[in-house]
């Protein structure tokens, strides 16, 4: 017996509908914000995420899934969607394209190695967001109005969003210089993690989880309070363009994401209830030029599809059902099954979903498989149906029986 690996999950034929369900309404919403959707690999050179994430970060330094190939190539399964994007984008191009901004989305599943009493998948989905060329605040907000729809359109209600400004390089060296002063003093006492961050990449200390971190780090310095100029201007715009569509928000100087490419805004949809992460995102104006790219002002958000559902359901949200046949053609006696095959096929063939029997059964037990599959109507055709081309129809919700042509059956349920 082999099972599962750990930290995976499958989704089995009776509950699939439900992703199948979330991935519609995200299309649909990438639709009319008229985004189209980029694929890109499952894996790509590790080097990519060293670069493009960054060392310090807990996805990077812990949480990757990386290994050699047959070439003795360093691979690594993607741990999130838009280093892979941000290749592309520079591999193919699109940064030389005059029809800037390019919007993009995607759906892919990313992998990374957590710790299992998180109770994160190793394996899980996004839907993501990438809008590149534009630096004005509008498209920062434009990126969180995509976020919102599709939460509005699935019903849920329950999240708060929350955003930041964690500035540019420039204000954010000066940052880290007061952050470091305010915790020197007892660095010494919080985690490995802090120690190393201290170091690498303080501002993301105010990350750490760890109980006795987040106590020291309350009244910390916050960095809205040391933006230069240009990107103090740049968060009252981000402010102003989400009042102005009338999107809610508070300003958390916490929330600084856990990825080292983030520059300006970051923002991030959490639940009420119990403080989860739907969705995070933010700008991030230096990624393409780390990958060698010219210098690209680009935004986006990335969001767990596994969340997202378990907060549907929580919400009561329609996410669909498994599919289940139109009609059930059942027959009586091996002499029909051929007559019955054909127009089965036909009704398939013209967009009809119907089924008929695969497993020999008797006519009873085949109206009671058609029962547990939800057809919604049921034939039965034996000898005198196919002498006189002629069958009944019945509606299974209301026991309605209609006769009629056995070959008027497809215009009929169509
Ligand atoms: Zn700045
Ligand atoms: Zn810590």
């Amino acid at each position: 017996m082999i099972n599962i690996p750990k930290g995976t999950k499958d989704a089995l034929p009776q509950d699939s509908h439900a992703f199948l369900a979330l991935e519609k309404k995200a299309r649909e919403v990438a639709r009319v914000f008229n985004l189209n959707e980029i694929r890109t690999p499952t894996f790509e050179h590790t080097e990519l995420f060293l670069r493009g994430v960054g060392d310090t970060t807990d996805i990077v330094g812990k949480e990757m899934y990386t290994f050699l190939d047959k070439g003795e190539r360093s691979i690594t399964l993607k741990p999130e969607g838009t280093a892979g994007v941000a290749r592309a984008y520079i591999e193919n191009g699109m940064d030389r394209n005059a029809s800037l901004p390019v919007k993009m989305y995607y759906i892919t599943p990313v992998f990374r190695y957590e710790r299992p009493q998180s109770g994160r998948l190793r394996e899980h989905h996004q839907f993501g967001v990438e809008l590149y060329g534009s630096p004005e605040p509008q498209t920062d907000a434009e990126v969180v109005q995509i976020a919102k729809t599709l939460m509005d359109t699935v019903g849920i209600e329950e999240t708060k969003l929350f955003i930041n400004s964690i500035g540019c390089p420039e204000c954010r060296k000066l940052y880290n210089e007061a952050l470091r002063n305010f915790l020197a003093d007892n660095i010494e006492s919080m985690c490995k993690d802090c120690k190393e961050r201290y170091v690498k990449n303080p501002l993301r200390i105010l990350d750490c989880k760890e109980e006795h971190c987040k106590e020291i780090n309350k009244g910390a310095p916050k960095i809205t309070e040391y933006l230069c100029e240009e990107c103090k201007n740049h968060f009252e715009g981000f402010k102003k363009a989400l009042d102005e569509v009338g999107i809610e928000y508070t300003v958390n100087p916490n929330i600084v994401r856990g990825l080292d490419y983030y520059t300006r805004s970051v923002f991030e949809f959490v639940t009420e209830a119990d403080k989860l992460t739907v969705c995070g995102g933010g700008r991030y104006d230096n990624l393409v030029s780390m990958l060698g790219g010219k210098p690209t002002p680009a935004v986006g958000f990335g969001m767990g599809l596994e969340r997202l559902m378990m907060i549907a359901e929580r919400a009561g949200a329609d996410l669909g059902k498994p599919n289940a046949p139109k009609v059930y053609i059942a027959n009586l006696s091996d002499e029909q099954s051929t007559l019955i095959r054909k127009v089965v096929y036909e009704l398939r063939r013209q967009g009809v979903s119907a089924e008929c029997d695969l497993m020999q059964r008797s006519l009873k037990a085949q109206m009671k498989y058609a029962g547990r599959i939800g057809a919604e109507y049921v034939v039965v055709i034996g000898e005198e149906e196919a002498k006189t081309g002629e069958c009944e129809l019945k509606e299974m919700a209301t026991g309605d029986v209609k006769k009629i042509k056995i070959e008027k059956l497809i215009d009929e349920l169509k």
